[in-house]
């Protein structure tokens, strides 16, 4: 089977499991429209992991969440929606363009009560965090610039408790992240991101890679031991 076959297959069966699993509402399918109207990069998750996020959310009994990386606003849905009416989530965006976007499909969703969205370079926003002292996080979704994602691990690893989850998105890069020799500083981020969960003593994690509508891709997850 040809590279295009299976590509092909991969999103016919995520269409598949879509349409079967997933109850992607109005607001939801406006979030990912209304990205590519404006001409957003096409980078919000599919909407079986969007759900997957959903439900390792509630899995957790997660009650607050840390976001890197909101884009339109897309996964901030699942995930707010996933932490329910009493829950907190907090979002990280740099572009002010995306962040007004996303408040928008945010109140359309009718979660805008339970997101902070802020604007500005992450890692200032985790900085201001960190430095505030506030409630630990129970799960961090990283999906933002990969070449800071060492930096988002640090952070994430001073907002979160014993039993919290940390997930990064995108640790596949087209399969360049097994090359150590890579030129690319995204793939560089990643390795060290991955170096610094496989060797942290207050961390368990694990990859996966991934097929679907997205493409070839995978995520790390991690439960944080000790904090
Ligand atoms: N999580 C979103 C979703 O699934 O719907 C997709 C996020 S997209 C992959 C990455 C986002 O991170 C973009 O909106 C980009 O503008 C933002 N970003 C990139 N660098 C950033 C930085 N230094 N600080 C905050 N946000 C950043």
């Amino acid at each position: 089977m040809s590279v295009y076959e299976s590509t092909s297959m991969w999103k016919e069966v995520d269409s598949y499991f879509s349409q079967v699993l997933i109850a992607e509402d109005d607001a939801l399918i406006t979030a990912r429209e209304s990205a590519r109207l404006h001409h957003l990069p096409p980078h919000e998750v599919a909407a079986n992991q969007g759900a997957f996020l959903g439900l390792l959310t509630r899995a957790v009994g997660a009650r607050r969440v840390l976001e890197i990386g909101t884009l339109a606003g897309y996964s901030t849905i699942w995930l707010a929606r996933a932490v329910g009416d009493n829950g907190h989530v907090t979002t990280l965006e740099v572009e002010p363009q995306y962040a007004a976007i996303a408040q928008e499909n945010l109140r359309r969703a009718g979660v805008s009560q339970v997101v902070d969205l802020r604007v500005g370079p992450a890692l200032n926003s985790l900085a201001t965090l960190v430095r505030k002292g506030v409630e630990p996080f129970d799960l961090v979704f990283i999906d933002a610039d990969k070449p800071n994602n060492p930096g988002y691990l640090e952070a994430a690893l001073a907002l979160t408790r014993r039993g919290s989850l940390i997930i990064g998105d995108n640790v596949v890069r087209d399969g360049e992240v097994a090359d150590a020799a890579s030129q690319d500083d995204r793939v560089q981020g990643v390795r060290t991101f991955l170096a610094m969960l496989g060797s942290d003593p207050r961390l368990d994690a694990t990859a996966l890679q991934t097929v679907g509508s997205k493409g070839w891709d995978g995520f790390a997850i991690a439960v944080v031991r000790t904090p």
